[in-house]
């Protein structure tokens, strides 16, 4: 039987450009794939289709098109249009990049949901959603941040943890706060719609689901067993709806409601597959019933609750075909030099930048697929590693085979390769091939398909190490010098392109323009994995004639390496001779969107009073042209009395979450300037504004 392979990536949030850790998860999929082409079920080749689409409603998309005074559609649009860029740049080749925002997508999400419905597994309940007061509208899960209720981490979004990946809804948030105004959200009650996770259906279904053999990875098995208790108890229902206005999908027959962005997100990978068949004469539903269909997501472990949980069971109560066949495959985050980034905050090293660099797309997917395995775990991206690993393993031993033999086939054998190789030569061949008398190659098949790529390159590496050592014993340098060692020179360098040739199939999947190159260079159409093993090792390599070779891939130079960060360069000071003493060092470089993040006002002191019991504190009452006051703390005392402060004006960050300290709690931080060196000038200045700034001015 032929497998078909359903493969996506996650939806990406089409709010922003790609970032790095995009790049990861769509080359990690892309390895996949693009060995799994390779492969044949018997005489047949295997049938893949990879889809992707932008992930593009929910409220903070409709924000985003407010500020820029567009419609969300054109804003999608916009996004949209900036993807292929870098799909191209680092051969990604997903056969269709689609949108959520789609007619097919309606008529999915509106169809699975009506199914759910008949089988009695929505429900409504009249409850009390979070609403900025301020703002005058209710707020989504994504627009409150606050503490975990599980981990207690800092600053998480009101759907699910970052750092330990829990879902809640955002009434479990500890201290809830808006992150339009900063003001606490209050309770208003409406009916939203819910699907019934609590139902024991579910519980029975997900089981069972979970701990189906090869379908997640065992430590995924382990964290969505523990969500869903010993007997499902802790299973909640989900809330799928969210009042207008709301950029999404109607729920049918519920004026005013609007599919939750999570409900319709995954069923945009359907939507993406059904508009590519579409397109491509494919019946979409012949093809999700077919027996042989798998369908395999590869996610980040930020968005597991969502994969793992609701998206199964809505696909299994709505009568998915393919539910038995559905595989998710688990990625850790990429770090950079060892900080966090994120879908939400993503920063670090820009993509588009690395690219504009005229760094090679290649270099970047072989270090990723060296670092990668199936585990859920955090990769770190390292500026130095990266030079080190590239230059020795790509260049110092892959190329350099090519470079050190192709020259001498061109210039003294016509470029011909030997019609018969010497049993010397065939030894080494098989030296290279084989370990512990089976071929490697269906140890490295195994360990790509399996999403282990880091073994999968190391083993390669093997071959290429066995491979120089041949070059180095054999010297075909020496040889060359002396017309009586043709023959063995002949031998020598066929023998170093037929392993060559294997190494470049084996490392097709990572490095396909390379493959594509070396195809050119040896007169080969495209790499099929069965050209690995036995006989197709050299058999059509004997005598045939190969093309002039042409330098493959450049050594990565570090000081591209260095410009891809963003260290700013130093600026010469024009007018000052040194720098003034005690100077701290300058943060590192921000982008203008993370300092209007910081919502700084104009504020006015209208009291002021000691704190009992702290001896570094003042109680600050602040009017920040709210309609209200504002209770701050300050730890200024050693610098002011507080009826120095009364009537004055100064600055707050006025979006700062409220923090509960020992004597209240603060809304927010006053703003004091201090030297790096508290004991060589232990003064603090606070902030005041020249006269006219009035309280609740923005500072920009
Ligand atoms: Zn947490």
């Amino acid at each position: 039987m032929t497998r078909k392979l359903f493969v996506t990536t996650a939806l990406p949030y089409a709010n922003a450009a790609f970032h790095i850790g995009h790049m990861m998860e769509y080359i990690q999929a892309d390895i996949w794939v693009r060995f799994q082409r390779m492969q044949r079920d018997g005489d047949a080749k295997r049938e893949v289709h990879f889809v992707c689409a932008d992930d593009t409603h929910g409220t903070p998309i409709m924000i985003a098109a407010e500020k820029e005074g567009i419609t969300p559609q054109q804003f999608v649009a916009k996004i949209a249009a900036g993807r292929q860029q870098y799909l191209d740049g680092f051969h990604i080749g997903f056969d269709n990049w689609y949108s959520t925002d789609s007619p097919e997508n309606v008529e999915l999400s509106q169809g699975i949901y009506r199914k759910l419905r008949d089988a009695g597994l929505i429900v409504t309940k009249v409850v009390d959603r979070f609403y900025d007061p301020v703002k005058g509208m209710f707020l989504a899960d994504r627009n409150i941040k606050g503490e975990c209720p599980v981990c207690h981490a800092k600053d998480q979004y009101g759907d699910n943890c970052e750092v330990c990946g829990a879902a809640y809804q955002p009434t479990e948030l500890v201290n809830p706060f808006s992150v339009f105004t900063g003001s606490t959200p209050i309770m208003k009650p409406s009916e939203q719609y819910f699907f019934a996770l609590s139902d024991p259906r579910c519980y029975t279904f997900l089981k069972e689901w979970l701990n189906t053999p090869g379908r997640l990875q065992p430590e995924m098995v382990n964290k969505v067993s523990e969500w869903l208790g010993v007997a499902g108890e802790k299973l909640a229902d989900w809330d799928i709806s969210r009042d207008a206005p709301y950029f999404g999908i109607p729920i049918p027959d519920a004026p005013g409601k609007f599919f939750y962005v999570w409900l319709d997100a995954p069923v945009g990978y359907l939507a993406s597959l059904k508009n590519y068949c579409g397109k491509n004469g494919i019946d979409f539903d012949a093809l999700l019933n077919d027996p042989a269909t798998e369908q395999v997501h590869f996610i980040g472990k930020d968005i597991v609750s969502f994969h793992l949980l609701f998206w199964p069971a809505m696909l299994n109560f709505a009568g998915h075909p393919i539910i038995d066949k559905l595989k998710v495959a688990v990625h850790g985050h990429l770090t950079v030099n060892n900080e966090k980034m994120s879908k939400s905050r993503g920063t670090g090293i820009s993509p588009l930048r690395y690219l504009q660099l005229g760094m090679n797309p290649e270099w970047l997917r072989y270090y990723i697929g060296f670092k990668l395995n199936a585990k859920v775990e955090d990769l770190d991206f390292n500026g130095d590693d990266f030079v080190a690993r590239v230059n020795s393993d790509l260049i110092g031993k892959y190329i350099n085979i090519a470079s050190r033999c192709a020259g001498f086939i061109a210039k003294k054998f016509d470029g011909k390769l030997a019609s018969t190789l010497s049993p010397k030569a065939q030894q080494w061949i098989g030296r290279a091939l084989t370990v512990n008398g089976a071929e490697r190659q269906a140890n490295i098949a195994a360990n790509f398909d399996h999403r282990e790529y880091g073994k999968a390159l190391r083993e390669i590496m093997e071959i290429a190490d066995i491979t120089n050592q041949y070059v180095d014993e054999n010297k075909p340098w020496i040889l060359a010098k002396d017309p009586e060692k043709s023959a063995e020179l002949h031998d020598v360098c066929t023998t170093a392109l037929i392993l060559f040739r294997q190494l470049t199939i084996m490392l097709s999947p990572v490095l396909p323009q390379v493959a594509t190159r070396v195809a050119e260079f040896l007169g080969d159409d495209a790499y099929a994995w069965r050209d690995t093993g036995g006989a197709a090792v050299y058999e059509s390599m004997l005598g045939r004639e190969i093309f002039a070779y042409n330098h493959l891939m450049q050594r990565v130079d570090a000081k591209m390496v260095e410009e891809l960060f963003d260290r700013p360069a130093a600026v010469a000071a024009v007018a000052i001779a040194a720098p003034a003493e005690g100077i701290e060092e300058l943060a590192s470089e921000i982008k203008i969107d993370d300092f209007t993040k910081i919502d700084l006002r104009i504020a006015k002191i209208v009291n002021c009073e000691q704190v009992d019991g702290s001896d570094k504190l003042l109680r600050l009452t602040l009017d920040v042209g709210e309609g209200r006051l504002r209770n701050v703390f300050s730890g200024i005392k050693s610098a002011y009395q507080p009826e120095q402060l009364i009537g004055k004006l100064t600055v707050l960050v006025a979006n700062l979450a409220p923090r509960k300290m020992k004597f209240g709690v603060s809304e927010g931080m006053v703003l004091c300037a201090s030297a790096a060196d508290e004991k060589a000038d232990p003064g603090l200045y606070v902030l005041e504004p020249w006269p006219g700034a009035k309280p609740g001015m923005r500072i920009r």
